[in-house]
């Protein structure tokens, strides 16, 4: 994309709008930066430095209109007033992430889906590091892919794609796409219809072709229906927990396997990450490395040396018998089913915030079985108390990581868990889901 001294603008001057503001400087843009929040210091300053004109607290129509090319961040609806004056205008509109592809000849292994992106995001990366490629990290992890497009070189990246980034993703195109499941999130943005939120994953296979793969989860209904709908073009590669693979990977409670160019197999025992959905999310970066052509014996390696996420299913410490776990990041109603239905002791479990739009009723049964109290961090838990009383021994409501780890440690006995898995986002007492994690873990070490 030639930039001609024409005009960009970039909204939102958070890690992606910063990064793609020295990108395109880089490439000669006429860059304009507005974000209607106020700008964190370290990113004003790299504006700064960088020379380009920018603001806070405001949108001023008369500059952002200018642009011959928008790049948006993935947190601005297009039914914010600057989005639509910019659209009623016919100006095109793009993601972070489209526009440093424009730039970047490296390959892609995209990933996306509603649970487990960060944690395979991170790894592909792992394995493809290990096998000796030069390989990026991008997406919604770390350092944004423009500021990495203009900055280093790499053969390959490792994209995390969320539904918002995706949606302003046109011409892009994934080497490698993966999707790991499609599960009710963030419908507040598509109209609170499923349709227009699994729209926006598929996007992921756009542009495609039968040079390209297409790594998915065969047990979600959601994507086969898509895959039946849409034929995609590229090679399919799927992956299962229920049923035999013949290309792709598929995995019983005592083995994984992979079924690309020869075969991979490995023992789940030997695998880092416990629990049924990272047996998913390692089959899907298992299977990108086969289709790389990455040696068993590294893939085998670095699925047992990975090393978890904070805030994932972190275990925090045993304290007199009592495990105590740190699944901050569970902020919808799949992942802490994942969570509960890897709990092997009786839980006391900490769940609650701010809910948006959750069924606990998808839980009821995971709860009965594995569930001895439940411990409310929020607000407002009206909806959790009604769901489960009477399931549960007892159901305590607190406003603090503190207290919850406090009657965590009162309610649960020797052989058993404590479990943060809020299925809620956490801005109602917390800054971030990472300071709710922090929180917790605090209180453990402190106990
Ligand atoms: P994302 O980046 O998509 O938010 P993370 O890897 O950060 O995903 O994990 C978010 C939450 O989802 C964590 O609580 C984690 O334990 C859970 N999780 C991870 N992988 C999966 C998966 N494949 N399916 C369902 N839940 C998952």
């Amino acid at each position: 994309m030639k930039a001609e001294k024409r005009h960009i603008t970039i909204l939102g001057a958070g890690e992606s709008g910063v990064g793609a503001a020295i990108l395109a400087k880089a490439q000669g843009w006429n860059v304009f930066v507005s974000d209607f929040g106020s700008v964190k210091e370290s990113f004003a300053k790299e504006l700064n430095d960088l020379g380009v004109a920018w603001e806070q607290k405001a949108h001023s129509l008369d500059e952002i209109l200018k642009a011959d090319l928008v790049i948006k961040s993935p947190g601005i609806p297009n039914t914010a007033p600057v989005m639509m004056a910019i659209l009623s205008k016919g100006i095109k509109v793009i993601s972070e992430i489209e526009f440093a592809a424009y730039y970047s000849s490296a390959k892609t292994i995209c990933i996306t889906g509603s649970n487990g992106k960060t944690t395979t995001a991170l790894m592909a990366h792992h394995i493809l590091r290990k096998s000796g490629m030069n390989v990026g990290l991008a997406g919604n992890i770390g350092e944004s892919f423009a500021k990495q497009v203009a900055e280093k070189e790499f053969d390959w990246y490792v994209l995390e794609l969320s539904s918002f980034q995706l949606d302003d993703m046109h011409e892009f195109k994934a080497d490698i796409a993966v999707i790991l499941n499609i599960t009710p999130d963030h419908l507040d943005r598509y109209e609170n219809k499923m349709e227009k939120y699994i729209a926006s994953k598929l996007r992921i296979i756009q542009n495609q072709t039968n040079q390209d793969w297409f790594i998915y989860n065969a047990d979600d209904q959601n994507i086969l229906n898509e895959i039946y709908k849409q034929k995609p073009a590229a090679q399919l590669a799927p992956f299962s927990l229920v049923k035999e693979i013949e290309q792709g990977g598929f995995a019983t409670n005592k083995q994984l396997t992979i079924n690309i160019n020869n075969q991979f197999t490995m023992g789940i025992h030997e695998l880092a990450l416990k629990g049924k959905h990272n047996t998913q999310n390692s089959l899907a970066s298992g299977i990108a490395s086969r289709i790389l052509e990455i040696r068993n014996d590294v893939v085998r390696e670095s699925l047992a040396d990975f090393t978890n996420v904070e805030h994932r299913l972190e275990f925090v410490a045993k304290v007199n018998g009592i495990e105590f776990i740190n699944d901050s990041k569970a902020t919808n109603i799949n992942s802490t089913w994942f969570a509960l239905e890897s709990m092997n002791n009786p839980t006391v479990w900490i769940v609650g915030g701010v809910d948006k739009g959750n069924d606990y009723s998808e839980l009821t049964e995971l709860v009965d079985e594995k569930v001895k109290a439940i411990i409310c961090l929020g607000k407002d838990n009206e909806k959790i108390k009604e769901s489960f009383a009477g399931k549960v021994d007892e159901i305590i409501e607190v406003v603090s990581a503190m207290e919850a780890v406090a009657w965590g440690y009162r309610l649960a006995s020797t052989d058993e868990t404590v479990l943060l898995s809020p299925a809620c986002a956490s801005f109602d007492l917390f800054e971030n889901y990472e300071e709710r994690g922090n929180e917790f873990k605090k209180a453990v070490r402190a106990l």
